[in-house]
Parts: C-alpha cells; structure tokens; sequence
C-alpha cells in the first residue's frame, strides 16, 4: 500500500464532520477580518498626519484619504458581509452538487468518442463546464459590487477613470479568457491524475509550473495588450536616464514602455516583464505623470533591487514548494468518500470537486503560509529600499513614496496585526525609518 492510499484511507472517517469543520473555518476568518478592520478603522478615524510626516504631507489631502479609507471600509463590511452568506448558503445547502448536477448536458457523452491522448471525456468537459459556470455566478454576485466601488466610491474620490463602455467590456473579456484559461489549466490537470494514477503528484506539479512560466512570458504580448494599450517611451531624456539606470546594475532592458493605465484609474505602478536575458519595463502613464524623473528613477532603482536580488525567483521557487506540498495532501484526499457525501456526492467522486472541497480543508494552513509568504515580502521590500538608496536614491525614494501614498490616498497610521495580516509591503513609516529619511525631514521645511 502507497503513502497516498494510506493516508486516504486514514483521512476517510465517514463520522467526522466535514461539513461543520469548513462552516466553522469560513466563520472563524470572517469573524478574525472583521475583527481586524474593526482595529484599523480606528486608525482611519484620525484625521491628522503621523507627526514624523506632518511638515511633508498635506493636512487637507490627508483628511480626505481618511475620508476615502472610512468609505472603503464601510463598503466593505457589506461586501464582505455578503460574500460571507453566499459561501455559508453555499457549503449548507451543497452548492457545488447543485451547480455540478445543473451543469450535466448529454452532449458531453457524445463528444468523449475516441481514445486519443487529445480526445476529452466527459469527466474533463464536465469539469470545465462547472468551473465556467461558477465563475459566471460570480461574477453576476460580484458585478453590483464593483460597479458600486467604481462608478460611486472611486469616482467621489477622483480615481475612476473607466467608462461604462469599457467596465462591461472588461467584464466579458475577463470572462471569456478567463474561461479558456481555466478550461486548458482544467484539462491538463484531470488529464495527468487519470494518466499517472497515484504517482499524479510530481506530474501535476511539473505541469503547472511550465503552464506558470509559459503564460507569464506570453501574458504581457498575448493577454494585457487586450485590456491596455502600450506605446514606447519616447521623451529622449526620460529614456536615456532610465536606460543609464538599468545599465548601471547590468540589467538587460530591451523595451520601455508606457501603459495607459489612468484609462480605467489613477492609482499608480510600474513593473518588469520578458526573460532572463531580455527584459521590458512598463511603467503606467500616472506613474510618469505624477512623480518627478528622479522619484520615478528612484521607484525603479526599488523595482532594480527586486530584480538584482533574485527576489522574484525565491518568491517563486517559495511558491513551488508550497504548491507540491498541496498537492501531495491532496493525493490523500482524492478518494475521501466520506469527504464528498458530506457535501452531496453520493455517487460521483469528481476530482476537481474533491480539489475544490479539499482546499476549503486547507484554508487554515493557506492563511498561515500567506502570512509567512507576507513576512518575506516584506523583508524583500526592505533589501529593495536599501538597494535603491544604495544607487543614490534614497531621499528621492522617500518623497517618491511619500508622493504614491498621497496621490493613491493611502492611510499612513495602521494597526500592528491589521498590516501583518493583510500586507505584503511594510507600512510607509517603517520604510522611512529604515531609509533614513526621517531624520532630514527639518531641510524639507526650507
Ligand atoms: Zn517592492
């Protein structure tokens, strides 16, 4: 007996209580988030600037980010309120049998004829057909969502940018290459566990991550130019310096480009795409708009760092890790059969399901990894900062940041356990002091 059919036999207890375990694990996290905006939401209440900022950043403009942070938040206990009694209504009363059995059509039957390796068969087609289902179910729960969050909320506040033409528009791309996507992602996934039997593991695992690399190379010419339009960066100073900039740390810049970002919003960004050898740089239109060159060169001198650093790679390779480790406990809940008639499969046991159950399972675990995987991040951030201040840019980093917090509205005061559990970056403060801004914030007043 395997390692797997062992532990499928041991975790298959018809007695235990599946399904009051994964209610008692969604109500648990709502309970532990509301609870954390409910400490942060004092934060927002404080209208005045933290005191080390008080001669750099506008009393106005921060009494309106506190402002935009209540609405945020107040708009967010009802969407999350209500997403939390969809997923109850949906573990109670077996949404996933309910939505599985609707999505059985006849003509799947038909379809799965030949034997070839590329033939599909039903368990496959079924399994796309489901999972496309359920995203076009949440998307219509989500849509009044944010079409709220956008054409009021971000609109009051001066962020919106999208027309009504273009967030429909966005609604059905997303859907449509959403779907084509999960159908491939879906396909090869029941594909290799009905192909390599017990030993799926390490097969799966492989698969997804030459899937991952192959749609990361081909995402930024196949799938972004669908939602944005990039035009190369033409200012000859502007380019020039970026181009001295990334020469400097022997980075490989092939294109530089600029994306129309303030389209849909003001917020603002920049990141890098290509291979090892061959990269691009993408910086969004608000980014050149709203920061002076030296606070955008020193934004990728920042960006430089994560590069230089490799810390996209160990995030990465993190990543793979924790996935096999998924995986492989998967493998012993694939044929937990008292696990799918709690959930209202008698008869069939569909893998993806038993995915899908399995990972509801996890939830706790996931949340302990995003926190470990937040703890990284942030340390990665700092290496970052003392990169590009190493470069020369460290006051015009801080003002930078200081100036992406100001126009993005963002909150400056937060709670310890709200940002621990929440951020991936440290709060701006901290990455002052370690910057060592802080301590020439008096010459900013002349
Ligand atoms: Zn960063």
């Amino acid at each position: 007996m395997g390692i797997f059919d062992f532990l499928s036999h041991a975790f298959d207890i018809p007695a235990f209580p599946w399904k009051s375990v994964v209610l008692a694990f969604t109500i648990s996290r709502f309970l532990w988030e509301r609870y954390l905006s409910k400490r942060q939401y004092k934060h927002y209440l404080n209208e005045k600037p933290p005191a080390v900022l008080a001669s750099v950043v506008d009393e106005k403009k921060y009494k309106r980010a506190m402002q935009y942070a209540r609405t945020k938040a107040h708009f967010g206990v009802l969407s999350s309120s209500f997403s939390f009694i969809i997923s109850i209504l949906i573990i109670r009363y077996n949404g996933f049998a309910r939505l599985w059995n609707a999505t059985d059509y006849s003509w799947m039957d038909r379809l799965a004829t030949s034997n070839h390796w590329w033939s599909v068969s039903k368990a496959i087609t079924h399994s796309c057909m489901f999972a496309f289902a359920g995203s076009v179910f949440s998307t219509i729960i989500d849509t009044p969502f944010s079409l709220y969050s956008t054409f009021v909320i971000e609109e009051k506040f001066g962020f919106n940018k999208t027309t009504m033409r273009t967030f429909w528009a966005d609604i059905v791309k997303g859907l449509a290459l959403g779907g084509v996507l999960l159908s491939i992602i879906i396909a090869i996934f029941l594909k290799v566990i009905i192909a390599f039997g017990d030993n799926f593991v390490v097969y799966v695992w492989v698969s997804f991550i030459v899937l991952g690399m192959v749609l990361q190379t081909i995402a930024p010419y196949v799938i972004l130019p669908l939602f944005n339009k990039f035009t190369p960066v033409t200012d000859p100073e502007l380019k020039s310096k970026i181009e001295e900039l990334a020469a400097s740390v022997k980075f490989p810049l092939k294109n530089l480009y600029i994306m129309d970002a303030s389209r849909r919003s003001g917020h603002s960004n920049a990141f890098f795409y290509g291979m090892p050898w061959s990269k691009g740089i993408v910086l969004y239109d608000t980014l050149v708009k709203n920061q002076t060159t030296t606070e955008l060169l020193a934004v990728l001198g920042h960006e430089l760092g994560h590069w230089y650093m490799w810390h996209i790679l160990i995030q990465q390779l993190v990543n793979y890790a924790v996935s096999f480790f998924h995986l492989a406990l998967f493998a012993g809940f694939i044929r937990n059969n008292s696990m799918y008639s709690a959930f209202g499969f008698s008869g069939e046991h569909p893998i993806l399901i038993g995915y899908l159950l399995f990972t509801s399972l996890f939830e706790p675990l996931s949340a302990l990894i995003s926190f470990g995987n937040n703890l990284l991040s942030r340390s990665c951030e700092y290496q970052a900062d003392a990169f590009a201040k190493r470069l020369g840019y460290g006051d015009a980093l801080a003002e930078g940041l200081i100036r992406l917090h100001e126009d993005n509205m963002s909150p400056l005061d937060f709670d310890r356990w709200f940002s621990a559990y929440h951020h991936n970056h440290p709060p701006l403060l901290e990455r002052l002091e370690a910057i060592g801004y802080g301590a020439q914030t008096t010459d900013k007043t002349q």
